[in-house]
Parts: structure tokens; sequence; C-alpha cells
């Protein structure tokens, strides 16, 4: 669907909107309520199997054309199913080979959740099953896929969310501890109700004014810098914020989190939250948001939520073990996730009453986005870029760019400057596998520090790939904790992964997560035994060396000669990777015991650039280049001052379009 396809004429107020339901909705449905669900509006029946197919569902869908607005049909909470009948129905509809994990009841939404192993054999087979579910049941089904590796994460956040195993049909003489259960999550079924009316309230808001003329753009984080990316765009209507990071290499709380003490800001106003990708410096500061009272939707893709909530859990684990301050808690962070709203990449929604968002594959993380926001009716289109990659990696697709109209382009610019011409992908596999195989000759170890999610799969990937080829010989790569647990988010949503990788992962035998060449530890007491074994790869994060189990390992190897660190990522300024980049080699470290540790760095250090999750120069402009026929203006951000500025000047010159690196706090004008 094109973004600006209903945009050219105005909105219906909420009103006329329910009125033209009342007239127009099926009778054989019987409606009982509309209900607002999120950036939905929730149509609440008695008999929903009437509009699944024949004249229902044509009136249906005449209905939605006429009002324009997202429609979802809930059953009512009395009408449907009991829960353990509809179990049991939903097992028997859905032939075997689909291989059901689990059943889980959305109270909130009246949807029933199917995890299972091959969902695509539904999907392909059509959705004939799934109708015949809703028609029996009167619950509506979800099919997901069930992670080839179980992931604690998802299964957290299905607690979090309410949904659980059916309950079984007979009432009375219920035990207590049952009761309690189910107080529990009638009460969490009522919030998350509350939070999805209460956002659906703001944005079916009437137009407080007709006609749109300011557009504004103000830089509240990640200007001239890498770091707490923060975004905020206003109109005379309603007030967007796209990203709310932290800076992991700041000194001081003034140079780390974004400045929302910035005079024109303020929590009341804000419409929504969008985040663009699960990195910190993207999403770490969002949890204080919830601190200070902000209830409104947080937008972001699918795989974002989950691995949100692992890394924002993580930081705070962190910050904990180091002593340090941190500016939320983890009842913070259970807020933010809890209003999260996924969407898929594609599908367009109305995040307030004059603006239209819609996310798109940015090629960067599992689940990175990139955020168009269509504004006014046909009146102005930006896209924020978020982090890109416009280049295939063994992982993801390149940043997509069939997006029909972009006016201001807001771009990441983090390998922006004339230097900045990554190695192929290929020499850096060679080189990669040069410094395995060298180390592996010497007796030595290889430590690789990465981020949870960015390049620690497509690294797995790769040397999964050079040992097929055997290029490199065949020594155990360890993975750490946090990284197997973003791995199986991985395995959990393949539809967000290269075509090729997905197909793999379909097959389960082909699944290269699954090769027995990865072991994962589990616990800090299995590293003794990697440090004083045999020759090995071992991936673990934090990717900047600003705490985590590389630290523990780095510790050890570091004073031998024999042994190489390869940094694979980006490392921000100030950053413990980037200070040893830069020649720093006595480090100080923290034992468990308390005790102060001072080693020499003696080990090989190695940059290689070529599997960043970043675009070079020559990408981004070649990104840019694509949308040139509507382009009006760039804005660079997300990179250092120096790289920023000769960005813009070069993006300038190239085609001859307004180009600016904005300051910090700086506002522009789009419109
Ligand atoms: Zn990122």
């Amino acid at each position: 669907m094109r973004p600006s396809s209903s945009a050219s004429r105005g909105a219906l107020p909420l009103a006329e909107i329910r009125q033209r339901i009342l007239e127009l909705f099926p009778r054989e449905a019987e409606l009982e309520s509309i209900e607002f669900e999120g950036p939905l509006l929730a149509v609440y029946v008695r008999r929903p199997e009437v509009l699944l197919e024949g004249e229902g569902a044509e009136r249906l869908r005449e209905l939605v054309k006429e009002i324009r607005k997202r429609i979802v049909v809930r059953t009512s909470d009395a009408a449907r199913m009991c829960e353990g009948e509809t179990d049991a129905e939903v097992r028997r509809i859905l032939p075997p080979e689909v291989g059901i994990v689990s059943v889980l009841f959305d109270r909130a939404t009246g949807e029933v959740i199917i995890e299972a192993r091959n969902p695509q054999l539904v999907i392909m087979r059509g959705t004939e099953a799934l109708r015949e579910i809703q028609k029996v049941t009167r619950w509506k089904p979800r099919l997901f896929r069930a992670p080839a590796l179980p992931s604690y994460t998802i299964t957290a956040i299905r607690h979090l969310y309410g949904q659980t195993p059916a309950r079984p049909c007979e009432e009375g003489g219920v035990e207590e501890g049952r009761n309690r259960e189910k107080n529990e999550i009638a009460k969490k079924t009522k919030k998350r109700r509350k939070i999805l009316n209460t956002i659906g309230q703001r944005v079916f808001r009437d137009r407080f004014l007709e006609i749109i003329d300011s557009i504004t753009v103000t830089f509240l984080g990640g200007a001239l810098q890498v770091g707490r990316s923060a975004v905020l765009i206003s109109t005379n209507e309603s007030r967007v914020l796209v990203d709310c990071g932290i800076n992991p290499g700041a000194a001081h709380p003034s140079l780390a989190y974004p400045r929302f003490d910035y005079a024109g800001f303020s929590l009341d106003d804000l419409d929504a939250v969008v985040i663009t990708h699960a990195h910190l410096d993207h999403c770490g500061f969002l949890p204080v948001l919830f601190k200070y009272g902000y209830e409104g939707p947080v937008y972001c893709t699918e795989p974002t939520v989950p691995l949100m909530y692992l890394l924002l859990k993580d930081y705070l684990e962190v910050a904990r073990r180091r002593g340090v301050y941190a500016p939320f808690t983890i009842q913070d962070v259970e807020e933010a996730i809890l209003h999260c709203i996924p969407l898929r990449y594609g599908t367009v929604v109305d995040i307030a009453p004059d603006i239209k968002l819609t996310l798109y594959n940015a090629g960067h993380i599992v689940g990175s986005a990139m955020a168009h926001f269509h504004i006014g009716t046909g009146l102005h289109n930006i896209l924020y870029t978020g982090d890109i990659k416009y280049a295939f990696t063994l992982l993801l697709e390149p940043a997509y760019t069939r997006i029909p109209r972009v006016e201001t382009l807001i771009i990441e610019s983090t390998y922006g400057g004339p230097e900045d011409v990554l190695p192929s992908r290929e020499e850096s596999e060679q080189q990669l596998a040069a410094i395995i195989s060298e180390a592996v000759q010497e007796g030595g170890k290889v430590l690789i520090p990465t981020l949870a999610v960015e390049r620690a799969q497509d690294i797995m990937l790769v040397l999964n790939k050079l040992m097929d080829q055997g290029k490199i010989p065949e020594i155990p790569v360890f993975v750490e904790g946090l990284l197997s647990e973003v791995t199986a988010l991985h395995t959990a949503y393949p539809e967000y992964l290269s075509r090729e990788l997905q197909e793999q992962i379909y097959d389960e035998s082909r699944n290269p997560f699954l090769s027995e060449r990865f072991e994962i530890v589990k616990g800090p007491e299995k590293r003794e035994e990697i440090i004083t074994g045999g020759p090995a790869v071992i991936l673990a994060t934090s990717g900047m060396l600003e705490g985590g189990p590389i630290l523990d390992y780095l510790r050890y190897l570091a004073s031998s000669p024999r042994n190489v660190l390869v940094f694979v990522s980006y490392q921000i300024e100030g950053t413990l990777g980037r200070r040893i980049l830069e020649g720093e080699r006595d480090l100080t470290f923290y034992r468990p015991d308390g005790q102060i540790e001072r080693v020499r760095v003696e080990m090989r250090i190695r940059q290689l650039t070529g599997f960043s999750a970043h675009s070079d120069r020559r990408q981004l402009s070649n990104f840019v280049r694509r949308f040139l026929r509507t382009l009006q203006r760039v804005v660079v951000v997300h990179g250092e001052g120096t790289k920023a500025r000769s960005f813009a000047s070069f993006i300038r010159n190239a085609y001859k379009v307004p180009t600016i690196a904005p300051q910090l706090l700086e506002t522009i004008r789009a419109l």
C-alpha cells in the first residue's frame, strides 16, 4: 500500500466514523462495541464468523474503504469458546506436521497464539485452517514460529503480556493457587487493554487544526556525534520522537543522554515514539520516558521488542555489577515493553491525526528499520534512516529503497568520511581466515568482541562458511551467553533475515545457527576451561569492551602475543575498544573478588572494518541517489563531527541538493 493512497482526502472526524460503522456494519455479526486498540479500531462482535467470507466479508471491506481506518474484528469475551476446549480444537484442526509447540491465550485481544515449528506449512496451504479455528472457537488465531533454539526473552514477554496456556473449562471448586493466577492474568489483561485504549484515543483524536503549515525537526542527540540518537518531529498538530538512545562512551550524564531539558520538549505533548532498532544508542534511554510518566505508544518492528527487552535488561545488569548509576529500573523497562506496538515492514499506520508511519528494512541488524513519516494530506514525507547497510550481507537484505516519496532525508554517517572506504566482504573474509589460521598455528586464541546484536550472527555465518570451504581449521567456536539468546531470537524471525538464510532456517537440518561447531557458554565456570584449553575462536559481548564477559577473557588472554583481539564493529569514541585501537596498552581490570589487576596488552590487535553493519561513504551516497527525484533536502546525523560535515558537503556538491549536518539542539524547518 502506498502511504499517500488514502491521504488525498481529509480524515473523517471520529464521531462520523463511529456513525458509519454503526450504519454499515453487517447486522448478522451482532456488533457489541467499538474500542480503540492502539492504532487500530477494534470492533467487538458476538459472531465473527459471518465476517470471514461471503457477503459479510465484502461489506466489511467496503466499510474499511469508506472510513479509511484500520479495523480489527474481535469477539466479545462472553461469545468465545472456553479456553480448554479451544486448545483442543486448535490441535485437532491444524495438521500434525505443523508441529505445535505451545498454545497461549491473549485475553486482552481475544487472540489464540499458536507457536509452531513449521508455521509456513499453514501459510503455504492457504489460511483455510486458521479460518476454521476462528469459526469454531471465535478466538482469532495468530501463528508464530517457535524459535529453533529456546528463547527465554520471548517467554518473558509473553508472561509480561499475560499470555498464558489455556485455563481449564470447568468453573467452581477451583483451588486457591489457580484463583490467584486467574486474578493476576485478569489484572494484566485489564492493564493492556487500558494501555491500548489510551493510545487509540490519542491517535484517533479529532484534528485540532485543519491546516498543517509547519513541520520542524529538532536534534536532541546524535547530531555531529555517534550515540544518544533522538530526533523530534513536530507539526502544529502533533509531536513524534524518533529513537531515544544513550551514548555508551560518554563520561558525564549531560553528554550521555538526549537533551530532553530543551525548552520546547514536553512528555505530555508527545504523540508517539518510534524506535528504529534495538542498539542502546537508539533505545537505551526509552525506559526513562516511562519513568517520568509517558503513556503513549512505542512503534518498532516485531524482533525489536524482545531484542530491546534483552539489551535493556542487560544494561541494568552490567550497571549493577560495575556499581554505576542506571537512570531507570526494570519496572520502567517493562512499562516500555508493554507500550510497544510491533509493526511489520511496509504496514502503514496512523500514529497521530496528521502523521502516518511506515517502517522499512534498514539492513543493519535483525528487525532494524527506517522510519517513513507521511505528514498531512500528501504534504510532506520524511525518511529517517536510523543505521543502514546498503549492501548484501550473509545475514540481511540491503536497506529498502523503493519508497515512493521522500522530500526530507535524515541519514546516518558513521562511515561517511572520505577515508571511509570499507574493504569488500570477500577481502575481509580472507583476512579473518588468515588471522585465525595464523593464531591456530601458534597455538593462540582469537577473541572477537561483538555487540550482542550486530555482527555476532554475521560472523558466526562467516566462520561456518570458512570451515565449510576448508579455509580455516575446524576449531571450537565459543559463543557467550547473551549472544546465544540473540541467536535464538534470529531463528524466531526468519522473515526478517536474508532470503537465503530464511530458506536454511525453514529447513532445520540446514539451519547454520544450529551447527555443532558453535558451543554456547553457559556461565563463567566454563570460561576457565576455554582459557586454558587449545586454540579457539571466542565471540563475547560487549562489543566496545565496556563490560560483559569479553573483559574476563581479555584479562587472561591479553598478556600473550600468541593471541589476537579482532575488532569487527565500530568503536565509539571514549570506549575501551576505541582506546585500545588508539594505542592504550596498560589496562586495569576489576577481578570478581574485587581486587584490581593491571595487565599489559601483548596480544595482537587487529581491526576488520569490512564486516561493518553500517554503510561506507559510497554505499551511503548510492542510497541517497535513489531518492533524488523528490528530494528537497538531506540532513546528516549519527556521525562524528568531521565525518558528518564532510559527508554533507560531499552530497551537496555531488547531487546539488541542500544538505546540512545540524548541531545538537538545532531545529530545521521542513515546511
Ligand atoms: Zn545500530
